[in-house]
């Protein structure tokens, strides 16, 4: 049975309940932000004392941030599996990232477009949604019926860019990259991967994979709040302006003129968030060096725990985008190697998403239920529309649904409070109203 798998900030952490007592917060919320590494809290902590600027001074602490602040974009680079000659830019988070590449994209009557799945989050839309050629396609109940209409649209028009989802941020399943790649690739266009839940709970290889593009932000890797990355290919990013005018994206400047420089600086105006960028490459390395094996069986067994348990209460539906995840197995017929993405579990069945798991309660408000998870059984769950709008409304929860997410900090003993929980809800939770005030929990 799956204990916790590496040690977190916030591990044993008690929180308030009704009547006042208190209960081990059972953290099932880390597709919002998952809680820092102890590893990566030591060693920002061993980073801190040396408080100099990054590229902008000769004397020894500021030469050592500048170190750092170099290895930690080398270690990124090497968790993601970048190509050489791909650039690594720290933002500040997804956003940030996807924000950034979308100012960077050729312009649409040159290049094309850019095309989507509507099951996006709000941050690998509202960017593209921006831009003269967009085009959104609309997912269809099966995967393969999905990718057959993308590729259609794909080559409907011109098209620059094909953005996805990495692993979707309501119900945690994982488009296989690489066939998505060949199809854009087929169109003549690039493909960018938001990686932002995918990264937390997989190896990834753009370069096995012919990813062109992707993006994560750290506080879903288990590093602090406040610094993300976009890694690809230079061309487009050195050919754009700089993301920001400022200090250290620059090579000279006169009173009239600037020669803006080239590589991941362009866009790193301004003094760096070295603590950002080197908790991120912190977790990455933590991340990286887990036993073969070990992540994908501690998330697999949480994650059929977690949906097993749910499955087997009346009153629970699970939202997936697609009906078929068995209908693509890789051209061998067996468990695919793409990615390592899609495997068979221990029981057979597919692991075609990460621990990510939306359901419904239906007639009943997901806030409320959330709000009683909390202050009734100490669980941290996410209820809304998790920044998905359409997709949830593609789902038929267009007033917002229940989220569990696990991680690495995550215990069977999580999860099977949860379900416990949501049976007792079904059961004596219905007319339940407390609100958090003052924090204390009052009806
Ligand atoms: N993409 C996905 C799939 C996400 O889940 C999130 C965060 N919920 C984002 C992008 C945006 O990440 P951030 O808020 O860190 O910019």
């Amino acid at each position: 049975a799956p204990g916790a798998l590496l040690a977190v900030q916030g591990a044993g952490l008690g929180v308030p309940l009704v009547g006042g007592g208190w209960a081990e917060y059972a953290n099932l919320d880390h597709a919002a932000s998952a809680p820092c590494l102890t590893a990566v809290a030591e060693h920002v902590a061993r980073v801190l004392p040396y408080s100099a600027s990054v590229h902008r001074g000769a004397g020894f602490a500021s030469q050592v941030c500048t170190t750092l602040y170099e290895g930690a974009r080398r270690d990124v680079a090497r968790f993601v599996g970048a190509r050489d000659g791909d650039l690594t830019v720290f933002t500040r988070n997804t956003t940030d990232a996807v924000n950034l590449l979308a100012r960077c994209l050729p312009a649409a009557d040159a290049a094309g477009g850019v095309v989507v799945f509507d099951v996006e989050h709000h941050a690998n839309l509202l960017p593209w949604r921006a831009r003269a050629g967009y085009r959104s396609v609309a997912a269809r109940s099966t995967l393969a019926e999905s990718l057959a209409a993308l590729e259609a649209e794909l080559t409907a028009a011109p098209t620059a860019l094909l953005a996805v989802t990495g692993a979707s941020n309501v119900t945690g399943e994982t488009p296989p990259l690489a066939r998505l790649a060949r199809l854009a690739h087929r169109a003549g266009a690039r493909i960018f991967v938001d990686a932002a839940q995918l990264a937390p709970h997989r190896h990834l290889d753009m370069a096995a994979d012919d990813v062109d593009y992707l993006a994560f932000s750290g506080h879903k890797l288990y590093a602090p709040f406040g610094a993300g990355v976009l890694v690809g290919r230079a061309d487009w990013l050195d050919a754009a302006p700089p993301y920001l005018a400022g200090g250290g994206a620059v090579r000279e400047v006169s009173t009239d003129a600037v020669d803006w420089a080239t590589g991941a600086a362009r866009h790193e105006a301004g003094t760096p968030n070295l603590a950002g960028a080197t908790a991120i490459a912190a977790a990455c390395r933590t991340l990286a060096a887990l036993p073969p094996g070990a992540w994908e069986r501690h998330e697999s067994d949480l994650r059929t725990r977690l949906l097993g348990g749910l499955a087997g209460l009346d009153g629970v539906v699970i939202h997936r985008i697609w009906s078929d995840p068995e209908a693509t197995p890789n051209s061998a017929g067996g468990p695919s190697t793409d990615g390592g993405r899609r495997t068979r579990d221990g029981a057979g069945a597919w692991q075609d998403a990460v621990g990510v798991v939306t359901f419904s309660l239906p007639g009943h408000d997901p806030a409320r239920v959330s709000a009683y998870l909390s202050a009734e059984h100490g669980i941290g769950v996410r209820a809304g529309r998790f920044c998905a709008h359409p997709l949830l409304a593609r789902l038929g929860a267009p007033g917002g649904a229940l989220r569990a997410s696990i991680g690495v900090g995550t215990t069977d003993d999580h999860v099977d409070r949860l379900i416990a929980a949501v049976a007792r809800y079904l059961r004596v939770g219905p007319g339940w109203d407390y609100a958090l005030r003052d924090g204390q929990w009052q009806p």
